[in-house]
C-alpha cells in the first residue's frame, strides 16, 4: 500500500489502528496504548473470538464463543477453521473437506462456497463476520472510539491467493487495512526484536491445528524470512483428540456405538479433553468429565501430567523435526539463532517448553503470553503505520519467488523470494514465432523450476504485437509488490508501446465485481450506517492521501518516468471527481486506482526515508 508509506511521512493520519490475529481457531485484537500495545477485552472476558461460526435456523449467524456453544448441540449448521479455506481451491482442501459438515462446493472462479441452510459463503464472508467480531469487541473496548483502520497477520507461508483473500475479508467487513503482516514477524515486534541492529530468531508456533516454525533475520529492521517448515494438522487439536480416544476405549464399554459417534457427542468429548489438557498444563493432576444427564452418563478420569506427556511426546516431536528441517533449509547451525520465540496457545505446554529449550539450547521467550503475542504484534506495526514512533522502518519480504513461465514451460523468475516489498522488477520478453501478435502470459509462484509445478497466479494476455520476425519484438513485463505483498503485473510491447496489465486476482480469488456484489448483500453489514461512515471514512482517508501525494510530488516530481507522473495526475483527477459524486463504489475504485498509482513514488520516497534513517542511526551511534 503505497500510500501508506506517504503518511508515515507526513504524520498526518493519527487515527489508531488495531492490529488482528486472524487465527485457526481463536482470533484477537490488540492496540497500542500509552507506549505499549495491549490486547483489547471487555471486562470479564479475555477478548478471545473463537474463529466459529453458528448458522440459527432462524437464519441468525453468530460468531465466536456462542457459536461455539451452539455446536455442541447442533455441530450440522457449525463451522471451524476457515482460515484453512481461505485462497484455496476444493482440490487443495480434500483433506479438510472432510471435517466440513455441510456441502462444499466452487464458484466460477474456483472460491470455495460452504452450503448452509440453502445460502452460500465463501471463506472470505465467513472470516469477514469473524473480522466484524474481533473489531465490535475492540471498538466496545476502546468506548465507541471507532476506527476502521487494521493491520492483519497471517502465516509466513501463506501465498498470494491466501493473503489476496484475507485482504477481501477484511474489505468486506467494511475495514481498512493498512498492512498484511507474517506471524512470526508480528510475534518478533511484539517481544521488540526489531531493535536488534542484528540477529536471527526463531519463532515456534503451536496453535489449535497447525505448526509452523520460521526462521528470521532482522537487519536494521527489517525482517526476512530464512525458512518456514511446518505442518497444517498438527497441533492442540492433536492433543486433545489423544484424550479423546483415551476416553473413547473406557466409554466403549459402557455406551453404544452410534452415541459414541455422534457428532455433538464428539465435540463434547473434545471440549472435555481440552478443558483437561489444559489444566495439565498447570497442575500436576487433572480430570476429564463427561456429563451426559439424559443418558445418565456421569464419566469421569484423571490424568497425570506425565500419563499426558506419554500420549503428547510423538505429536511434538514432529514439531523438533520440522524444526530441524527449517534449519537445515536456511542452512543454518543451532548455534545460529540467537532468539527464540514461543507463539500459540499449545506452548503453554510444559512439555512443549522444555523440548523446545533443549532442542534450541537456548530459553525461549515466553514473557508474553504464547496466545496473544501476535495480536500484540500487529498493533505495534499498526501503530508505526498510523505514525506513531518507533524509529525502525519496519519491513516485510515476499515469501516466495514471483516469475512468468516461458516457452517449454520453465519458469523465468522476476521476483526472488525473500525481496524486501514493496518492491519492483522488469524482465524483457519477447516472441517465438513469426508475425505472432500476441503473447499469453502465465504468472506463477513458487521455488520450482516447472511452471506445472508452481502455483498458477493469474493468466492474461498482450495483444496489438507488430507482426515482426521471432524474437525481435521486445516486451518490458513489470512485476509490483505492495507493501501487503499483493502483485501487479504490467506488459509493454516496446516499439507500439502495446499494453496489458492484470492486478493478479489470483486463482481461488474472489473478482471486483464479486467483492462489490458481497458488499452490498446486508448480512455482513450488520450496522445500519454502514454505508454512510464507510464513505466519511473513505473522504477522509482520500483527502489524507490526496495531500500526502501532492506534497510528496512537490519534493519527488524529478525523480519519476512521465507515465507514472501521468497516471497520477490522471488517478487524483478521478479521485477527486468521485469525492464530487459522494458515491462509496465509485470512489472505492478511484481510490484503489490512485494508490496503485501512488506507488511508484511512495518508492522514491521510501528508498529517502531508508536512506536518511541508516544515516541518522551512524550519526547517533558516533
Ligand atoms: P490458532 O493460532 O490456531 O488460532 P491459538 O494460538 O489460540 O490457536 O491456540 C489454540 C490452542 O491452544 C488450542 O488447542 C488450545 O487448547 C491450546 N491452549 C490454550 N491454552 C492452553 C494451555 N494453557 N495449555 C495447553 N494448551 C492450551
Ligand atoms: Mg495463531
Amino acid at each position: 500500500m503505497g500510500f501508506i508509506e506517504l503518511t508515515v511521512l507526513n504524520n498526518t493520519a493519527r487515527q489508531a489502528a488495531i492490529g488482528i490475529d486472524l487465527g485457526t481457531t481463536n482470533s484477537l485484537g490488540a492496540l497500542w496504548k500509552d507506549g505499549r500495545p495491549i490486547v483489547l477485552h471487555p471486562e470479564g472476558g479475555n477478548g478471545y473470538v473463537p474463529s466459529a461460526i453458528y448458522f440459527g435456523d432462524d437464519g441468525s449467524i453468530v460468531v465466536g464463543r456462542e457459536a461455539r456453544d451452539r455446536a455442541l448441540i447442533d455441530p450440522e449448521h457449525a463451522l471451524f477453521s476457515i482460515k484453512r479455506f481461505m485462497g484455496r481451491g476444493l482440490k487443495d482442501v480434500a483433506q479438510d473437506a472432510k471435517s466440513v459438515p455441510c456441502p462444499l462446493g466452487e464458484n466460477p472462479n474456483g472460491v470455495i462456497e460452504f452450503e448452509m441452510r440453502g445460502k452460500k459463503y465463501t471463506p472470505q464472508e465467513l472470516s469477514a463476520l469473524i473480522l466484524l467480531k474481533v473489531h465490535d469487541i475492540a471498538c466496545r473496548t476502546l468506548g465507541g472510539h471507532e476506527t476502521t483502520k487494521v493491520v492483519i497477520t497471517v502465516p509466513a507461508y501463506f501465498d498470494d491467493a491466501q493473503r489476496s483473500a484475507t485482504r477481501d475479508a477484511a474489505r468486506l467487513a467494511g475495514l481498512d487495512v493498512l498492512r498484511i503482516v507474517n506471524e512470526p514477524t508480528a510475534a518478533s515486534l511484539a517481544y521488540g526484536l526489531d531493535q536488534k541492529k542484528q540477529g536471527t530468531v526463531a519463532v515456534f508456533d503451536l496453535g489449535g491445528g497447525t505448526f509452523d516454525v520460521s526462521l528470521l533475520s532482522i537487519e536494521e529492521g527489517v525482517f526476512r524470512v530464512l525458512s518456514t517448515h511446518g505442518d497444517t494438522h498438527l497441533g492442540g487439536d492433536d492433543l486433545d483428540h489423544l484424550l479423546v480416544q483415551a476416553a473413547m476405549e473406557d466409554l466403549s464399554r459402557t455406551i453404544p456405538a452410534t452415541t459414541l459417534r455422534d457428532r455433538g457427542f464428539q465435540q463434547l468429548l473434545r471440549l472435555a479433553a481440552e478443558k483437561c489438557k489444559i489444566e495439565l498444563s498447570t497442575a500436576p493432576e487433572a480430570g476429564m468429565h463427561v456429563h451426559l444427564p439424559e443418558a445418565a452418563l456421569h464419566w469421569r478420569r484423571r490424568f497425570t501430567r506425565e500419563e499426558f506427556e506419554q500420549l503428547a511426546a510423538p505429536v511434538i516431536e514432529r514439531a523438533i523435526d520440522a524444526c530441524r528441517k527449517a534449519l537445515a533449509d536456511a542452512k543454518l547451525e543451532l548455534t545460529a539463532i540467537d532468539e527464540v520465540v514461543l507463539v500459540g496457545g499449545a506452548t503453554r505446554i510444559p512439555l512443549v517448553r522444555r523440548r523446545v529449550e533443549e532442542f534450541f539450547g537456548r530459553k525461549p521467550h515466553t514473557e508474553l503470553n504464547p496466545d496473544e503475542v501476535v495480536a500484540l504484534g500487529a498493533a505495534v506495526q499498526a501503530h508505526v503505520l498510523t505514525g506513531g514512533t518507533r524509529d525502525i522502518l519496519l519491513m516485510d519480504v515476499t515469501p516466495l519467488s514471483l516469475g512468468m513461465e516461458t516457452l517449454g514451460g520453465a519458469v523465468a523468475k522476476v521476483i526472488l523470494r525473500n525481496s524486501t516489498i514493496p518492491c519492483s522488477a522488469t524482465e524483457g520478453f519477447t516472441t517465438y514465432a513469426d508475425n505472432q501478435t500476441g503473447i499469453d502470459f502465465h504468472v506463477v509462484q513458487g521455488e520450482r523450476e516447472l511452471a506445472r509445478d508452481c502455483r498458477t497466479l493469474g493468466r492474461f494476455k498482450l495483444s496489438g504485437i507488430p507482426p515482426l520476425p521471432a524474437g525481435m519484438a521486445r516486451v518490458a513485463v513489470k512485476f509490483h509488490i505492495d507493501a501487503n505483498g499483493l502483485l501487479t503485473v504490467s506488459a509493454k510491447e516496446e516499439i507500439t508501446g502495446a499494453t496489458a496489465r492484470i492486478e493478479v486476482t489470483p486463482m481461488n480469488g474472489l473478482t471486483d465485481g464479486e467483492v462489490e456484489g458481497m458488499l452490498k448483500e446486508s448480512y455482513v453489514h450488520a450496522r445500519a450506517d454502514f454505508d454512510a461512515s464507510r464513505l466519511s471514512n473513505l473522504k477522509v482517508e482520500v483527502g489524507t492521501m490526496l495531500r500526502a501525494t501532492e506534497h510528496g510530488l512537490r519534493e519527488y516530481k524529478s525523480a519519476l518516468d512521465k507515465e507514472t507522473v501521468r497516471d497520477l495526475d490522471d488517478s487524483m483527477a478521478s479521485v477527486r471527481a468521485a469525492l464530487e459524486l459522494s458515491d462509496v463504489t465509485a470512489l472505492q475504485k478511484a481510490r484503489d486506482v490512485f494508490e496503485r498509482a501512488t506507488l511508484p513514488l511512495a518508492a522514491v520516497m521510501m528508498d529517502n526515508v531508508a536512506k536518511r534513517a541508516l544515516t541518522g542511526k551512524r550519526l547517533d551511534e558516533v
